[in-house]
């Protein structure tokens, strides 16, 4: 098992990372100082590991209660979070309680929202059960619901006490979910760390076929470049921006394509060789770069090429940016080099647009 720390001072975390930590109360014990516990799960991963979870806090003598959310995107709503305060109430959980989030990244994000609301706040854990959850949206402390006019427009920041990462739950993850993951781990390395880039382009078939010890690897390295990155602008107010590499680009495709057609991921992966495609273009990495990244993500079983159907104005009127507005208005995330990006207004419209063409050609 590995520990990281996220250090944010009083609200730091450990995240464990490692096989079989839902056997091992250890990890999540020391964590939850109340009596009381809710765990918050879903229809899909309930059946599979909501058991182990209980049984370690009834073990431990809390007090456990379950709130099962029907499983999908389109659930993660205010409706369904007061579903959540609903049973807390029922339940006459008082403020020292805590709320654990066993699932993905849907489940953390209202979890992480109910908790960081009822009452003005209770302790917070996440068991993130999917490879996108245990590398991202668990780490951080984003919490939140969409709204019918925008997704994630609804939320607070809210650390968790401890992040679980048991890679032994991926097992029965399915093989699109768990490459939408890998272009999350992906974006780390091109974002801020050359050395894992070269690590995965070693070790990514050996990821493919979840071998145990290199996907816990590579949760671990992302996790720490996450934590740093967190750990150094909180509350986005610069750097974590950086983050969002490949994400304005994805953006415009998951919109496109009406959310749930492509997975974040997906898009994601896409948005990031459209960005490395500007950056190559912009005169920053080689055309050899561009290649590396593609083959990188086509080898992660991630597209690599926008819906033929999307024009460059469709792009650009997706990617919030209105025609007649200067380029200079657009913050894109590009790379100066494999592993060092940066957010930048300074790139050509022209060669913008060429990007853009490109992608649907
Ligand atoms: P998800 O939570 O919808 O999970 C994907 C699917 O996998 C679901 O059907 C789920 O039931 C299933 N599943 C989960 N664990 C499983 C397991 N172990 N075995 C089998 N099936 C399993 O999707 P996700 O990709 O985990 O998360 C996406 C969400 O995370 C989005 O809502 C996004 O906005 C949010 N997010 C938040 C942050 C953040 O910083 N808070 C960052 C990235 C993404
Ligand atoms: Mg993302």
């Amino acid at each position: 098992m590995e520990t990281l720390h996220v250090d944010l001072g009083n609200r730091g975390y450990p995240i464990f990372i490692g096989e079989n930590l839902l056997e091992k109360p250890e990890c999540l014990i020391p964590f939850i100082t109340g009596n009381q516990v809710l765990v918050v799960s879903n229809t899909t991963v309930a059946p599979l590991y909501l058991e182990k979870v209980i049984k370690n806090l009834t073990d431990a003598g809390k007090q456990v209660i379950t709130h099962i959310l029907p499983d999908g995107e389109q659930f993660k709503t205010l409706e369904q979070v007061e579903g959540i305060f609903t049973s807390l109430l029922k339940g006459r959980f008082n403020r020292d309680c805590s709320i654990a989030a066993l699932g993905g990244g849907v489940v953390g994000d209202m979890s992480g929202f109910a908790a960081a609301c009822y009452q003005r706040g209770v302790d917070f854990v996440q068991i993130p059960t999917t490879l996108l959850s245990q590398v991202d949206s668990s780490v951080g402390g984003k919490t939140g619901v969409n709204h019918a006019l925008g997704k994630n427009m609804i939320g607070a920041f809210k650390q968790p006490k401890v992040v679980l990462a048991d890679v032994g739950v991926l097992d029965t993850l399915n093989a699109r979910e768990f490459s939408a993951g890998l272009a999350e781990i992906i974006k780390y390395g091109l974002i801020r760390d050359n050395h894992f880039i070269v690590w995965l382009e070693t070790n990514i078939e050996k990821m493919m076929m979840r071998d145990k010890a290199v996907v816990a690897e590579a949760v671990s390295r992302s996790c720490r470049n996450k934590a740093e990155v967190v750990a150094a602008d909180e509350f986005e107010t610069d750097q974590r921006a950086l983050l969002n590499l490949g994400h304005t680009f994805g953006h415009a495709i998951e919109t496109s394509e009406g959310y749930g057609s492509w997975l974040h991921g997906e898009a994601v992966a896409t948005g990031m060789l459209m960005a490395a495609d500007l950056s190559w273009r912009s005169g920053w990495i080689s055309q050899e770069d561009v290649l590396r990244v593609r083959r990188l993500l086509l080898r992660a079983g991630l597209p690599v090429v926008p819906p033929v159907h999307m024009t460059p104005a469709q792009f650009l009127e997706l990617m919030a940016v209105d025609k007649k507005v200067q380029a200079g208005k657009l913050r894109l995330v590009l790379l100066k080099a494999l592993g060092d990006a940066v957010i930048t207004a300074d790139f050509s419209w022209e060669l913008l647009q060429q990007t853009l063409a490109a992608g649907s050609s």
